[in-house]
């Protein structure tokens, strides 16, 4: 299979239909959003899309992730932690972070015709930087400034990923009914209880570290979905040491079989509030 990315209709949108040129560098922060830069950064996102990311797509999807049932690790297909490696280095991760914490501040406009190409071109592997991306953009909302220092350069930098934690065998849609359960402790941090299912790049061998951001309810929570609240836990804590949020194994999909979809386990996993107790699906 080969991917074109339709760089032509892309600048047909960008500057005709929605003057891009003009109208994006007059917003704050993204005097650089010129159409030199955006041609020039369009044309490389397509040669990658291309020639790095489309190759994989299929082998990816034949190949699939690997589980390890002892060390509970997850392997992706052959090939794949490389090109998210270029991917990464080529800075396509921190597009559109902020500029504080070593985003580049483009528009989102530009991000999302990036994200087309990648998703497009190689869909599971597009799956983790997007996670990553809503972890982000979750974070850098309702996150405090201790969590953003220390978790956003590295998720916008591509070196760590991210998840969302919501989906559990007994709910999906209606997630008043989680049970994952957040006991604070003495050290202001929380212990995170529960399972977890259907969680996209829960556990892979992309990045160092994964950051889960996940729903759980505290002791004192009202009933149903007013009283969610949402935690981050990562998967090794500041001193290197494993904290227990483990994969229990991947969830058997019809495609985008190159995308980790893992059931995760938090078994007394260290967590940190991220925004207000109970205001946790608004924020996630
Ligand atoms: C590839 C993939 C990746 C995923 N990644 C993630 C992830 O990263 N993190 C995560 O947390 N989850 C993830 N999920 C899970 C996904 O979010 C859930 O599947 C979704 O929330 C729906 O839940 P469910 O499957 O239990 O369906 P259900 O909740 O059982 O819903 C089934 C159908 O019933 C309808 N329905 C349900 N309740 C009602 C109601 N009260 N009234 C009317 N209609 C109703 C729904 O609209 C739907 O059409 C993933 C799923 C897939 C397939």
């Amino acid at each position: 299979m080969t991917y074109r990315a339709p760089l032509r209709e892309m600048q047909f949108v960008l500057y005709e239909v929605l003057n891009g040129d003009t109208v994006l560098p007059e917003l704050p922060g993204c005097e650089d959003a010129t159409r030199e830069i955006m041609d020039a950064m369009l044309t490389e996102g397509a040669k990658l899309a291309e020639n790095v990311l489309a190759p994989l797509n299929t082998s990816g999807d034949r190949e699939g992730c690997h589980y390890d049932t002892e060390t509970k690790a997850v392997k992706t297909p052959e090939g794949f932690p490389d090109a998210y490696r270029q991917f990464a280095e080529a800075g396509w991760t921190a597009l559109a972070g902020p500029v504080e914490y070593g985003g580049q501040g483009l528009p989102h406009t530009l991000n999302t015709l990036a994200e087309e190409m990648v998703c497009s071109a190689n869909l599971s592997l597009g799956m983790y930087p997007g996670l990553t991306h809503g972890a982000v953009n979750a974070l850098t909302s309702y996150g405090s400034d201790e969590l953003k220092e220390k978790y956003l350069p590295k998720l916008i930098s591509g070196e760590w990923s991210g998840t969302m934690c919501l989906t559990e065998p007994q709910c999906g849609t209606d997630l008043g009914l989680i049970r994952t359960k957040a006991e604070p402790q003495a050290d202001g941090s929380y212990s995170i209880t529960g399972n977890k299912i259907w969680i996209t790049g829960g556990e892979h061998d992309l990045v160092d570290n994964i950051v889960h951001l996940v729903l759980a309810k505290l002791p004192d929570a009202p009933g149903g979905s007013k009283g969610i609240s949402l935690f981050l836990v990562p998967k090794f804590l500041d001193d290197g040491s494993r904290n227990p949020a483990f994969c229990g194994g991947l969830e058997h999909k019809m495609g985008i079989k190159a995308s980790a979809t893992c059931v995760m386990n938090f078994e007394d996993a260290k967590g940190w509030l991220i925004g207000e107790p109970h205001k946790g699906l608004q924020a996630m």
